[in-house]
């Protein structure tokens, strides 16, 4: 069975017996990955190929295993622990948010290094950056954007009125985007959004990650992007995430 090397990003971590444990992976070549690590231990130890923490960027080899969804992790190199996210509770919370979204966005065997690279950026940002609120929301709607969830916020999607003429706008998750006024009422659910706020989110999904450092968003405005992602979110993976819950937005 061939040896494939690839970059991951570690996402979860279960026990499977005293001595090894299941560790899933977001990887740049093979999408999200289960791997039994055999002896890795948890460790803080620097450089150990015997070791994988949370929430870090590895170079790991790996045996693939061709009828088990089960792969076998041989060695994990470190390239970037992101030393601040662990002595900073609120960084780590927004890290792993990302990482919980990338776990339920993601089937496994099926890459998208573009993906990728929004994770590793992101991890980055709200490791050495301080505008995490700003980061956190624009990781999720550049993660909509690559895979294909990005909502429709420029015009209604009904009768295809742009935002700019509503006189209130309405977002709706499941007709997957913004409804006017007169369309809103043919619809149940869906919420109330400030126009303001809708503009800005569709800016965030091309930004480049250098800009996002010096983007400043009233606080009010990323409350309303936050509220309005977090219920589209909701609504297509039928639940919401646990790190919600340790997350305001702030
Ligand atoms: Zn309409």
């Amino acid at each position: 069975m061939p040896v494939l090397r690839t970059e991951a990003i570690a996402l979860g971590r279960t026990d499977y017996s005293n001595s090894s444990q299941i560790i899933t992976f977001y990887t740049r070549d093979y999408g999200k990955m289960h791997t039994l690590a055999k002896g890795f231990k948890r460790s803080s130890g620097r450089y150990s190929s015997k070791a994988v923490d949370l929430l870090t960027y590895y170079q790991i080899l790996f045996i693939k295993k061709e009828h088990s969804s089960l792969h076998t992790l041989t060695e994990a190199v470190l390239q970037n622990n992101y030393p601040t996210l662990r002595n900073d509770l609120d960084k780590y919370y927004r890290a792993s948010c990302v990482a919980e979204l990338v776990k339920e966005f993601t089937e496994e065997n099926d890459p998208c290094e573009p993906l990728f690279d929004i994770v590793i950026n992101t991890l980055d940002g709200i490791s050495t950056g301080t505008n995490t609120t700003i980061r956190l929301l624009a990781f999720e709607i550049k993660m909509l954007k690559v895979l294909g969830y990005l909502p429709e916020w420029g015009r209604c999607v009904n009768c295809k009125t742009g935002i700019r003429e509503m006189t209130e706008v309405h977002f709706n998750a499941k007709e997957g985007g913004v409804l006017c006024k007169r369309c809103h009422v043919k619809y149940s659910n869906g919420i109330f959004v400030p126009a303001g706020a809708i503009l800005i989110a569709e800016r965030l999904a091309d930004a480049n990650f250098q800009k996002i450092e010096r983007v400043n968003i009233q606080l009010s405005i990323c409350v309303e992007i936050e509220k309005m992602l977090r219920y589209y979110i909701a609504s297509i993976l039928n639940k919401g995430l646990n790190s919600w819950k340790y997350l305001t937005v702030s």
